[in-house]
């Protein structure tokens, strides 16, 4: 059986079973007692009648025998002579045959019904030997009527208190944990739609209570947290606008002394300038580009752009490094495929997925780059034949500075920030892209526009 996880619920069962024995122990030590109370309530009533009656028989008050005949005040109370032989009364007669037994009161069982007896014994009148029994019964069965009906009553009664607890004790826990149910929902909100601007919902009118104090703590925890990311984009968008200037300079400086080189030696030299400066150029724009993404303040001309353009310039661009490995570029679109873009974004995010698949591409394999209306949306794949990647990996590619094999990657001047761009571009088209990918057959990226 699957176990109760709710908090609410496991609170709802614990005080509806507490509340369950509470009501079946209080009504049974009440019920007991009522019924006890009402046993000895007929009792003193019997032995009131037949005391009573004792006493007019005692003083030879004439008429008796009519009294306990006629009078409803004694119509539990009949006389016997001394033999046990019957003279006169109005009560059942089935209690005839039980034994007399003088001055105490006893609960008798007759064919499943339960009467009082109570007998007593008074000298019969001048003239006649040994006197009479007087006998009073009464029948039990009216007083366990009451509790019958107590019974009833408490089976109709304990299921509907126990009914309205759970309702009642369920909507003010349900109520009470609102507050968790916003905090775990505005969790969720900013991990699965990655935006740190979402904030715990409090209603005006919420009680003050330790919840309350929670969501408000954690609502300032992530005001604390969203200025942390903003200053930290803020320094990665101000540290590469500043090292991009003196890396032109640096770059420059390097060409020029690769031109006036006047030895292999100092060719060498230059040439390392010139491809460090260029790698790190290439690392401060990516970098740039994703701080302004991030913040919202990357330019975006959003027009009609012919695909088919954009992935000729992009293959064109590429021709060069895949003649290196012997890499076949291949593209295929549909004339006049017509998406809206901007241009040189979508042009940087397919050459990027191009150049990786020539760089973990095989030697003498091929690229393809492909596309494809399907409804209203444009699908562009981009598809190599090359090593592919393991599945251990295949989530954390898209994560900026990550690269799955360092050394590898480290002969092309890789720096992990390529797919985290590829991906930021592509969503702020409004977009998606994924990938499938197999060791040792290949990898292909699928961007929905
Ligand atoms: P890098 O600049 O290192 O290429 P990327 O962000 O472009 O950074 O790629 C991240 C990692 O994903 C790379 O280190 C590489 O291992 C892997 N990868 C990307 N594209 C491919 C591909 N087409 N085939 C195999 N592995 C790839």
């Amino acid at each position: 059986m699957k176990k109760i996880t709710s908090i609410k619920t496991r609170i709802t069962i614990w005080y509806t079973t507490l509340m369950f024995v509470l009501i079946v122990v209080v009504l049974s030590l009440v019920g007991g007692l009522s019924y006890q109370l009402s046993i000895d309530s007929v009792e003193k009533n019997v032995i009131l009648q037949v005391t009573q009656v004792t006493e007019k028989l005692s003083k030879r008050q004439p008429g008796v025998f009519e009294i306990v005949e006629s009078k409803e005040e004694f119509k539990n109370v009949s006389i016997y002579e001394m033999n046990g032989k019957y003279i006169v009364g109005q009560y059942n007669y089935d209690v005839v045959n039980i034994p007399f037994e003088e001055g105490i009161p006893r609960r008798e069982s007759i064919d499943g019904k339960d009467y009082i007896v109570y007998d007593t014994r008074t000298p019969g009148p001048p003239g006649r030997h040994g006197g009479f029994w007087i006998r009073g019964v009464e029948s039990v069965n009216s007083t366990t009527l009451l509790g019958r009906s107590a019974i009833i009553i408490m089976l109709i009664l304990i299921p509907l208190i126990l009914l309205l607890t759970a309702l009642g004790g369920y909507y003010i826990t349900q109520k009470a944990f609102r507050p968790i149910n916003n905090i775990v929902k505005t969790a969720n909100d900013i991990s699965h739609q990655k935006d740190i601007k979402q904030r715990i919902e409090i209603a005006p009118d919420s009680k003050e209570d330790e919840l309350h104090h929670l969501s408000v703590t954690l609502n300032k925890m992530l005001d604390k947290i969203e200025n942390l990311i903003k200053q930290e984009k803020q320094f990665t968008s101000d540290a590469s606008h500043e090292l991009r200037t003196p890396i032109s300079v640096i770059l420059a400086q390097g060409e020029y002394l690769l031109d006036i080189a006047k030895d292999e030696k100092e060719k060498e030299l230059a040439q390392t300038i010139v491809d460090k400066s260029k790698q790190v150029s290439k690392l401060v724009s990516r970098l740039l580009l994703l701080a302004r993404i991030d913040q919202n303040r990357q330019k975006f001309n959003k027009e009609k752009v012919d695909l088919g353009v954009i992935i000729d310039v992009a293959v064109d661009s590429m021709k060069e490094l895949a003649a290196q490995k012997d890499i076949l570029l291949l593209s295929n679109v549909p004339e006049g495929t017509i998406v809206d873009a901007d241009e040189s974004l979508l042009l940087s995010a397919i050459t990027n997925l191009i150049s990786n698949g020539i760089k973990y591409g095989k030697e003498s394999g091929h690229v393809s780059v492909s596309a494809s209306k399907v409804g209203d949306r444009t699908e562009i794949v981009v598809a190599d034949n090359g090593v592919g990647i393991s599945e251990e990996h295949i989530d954390k590619i898209w994560t900026r500075f990550y690269r799955v094999d360092d050394v590898r990657n480290d002969e092309y001047g890789s720096n992990g920030l390529g797919l985290a761009m590829v991906k930021s571009i592509i969503e702020l088209h409004g977009g998606e892209i994924t990938v499938k990918s197999s060791i040792g057959h290949g990898t292909e990226f699928r961007i929905v526009l």
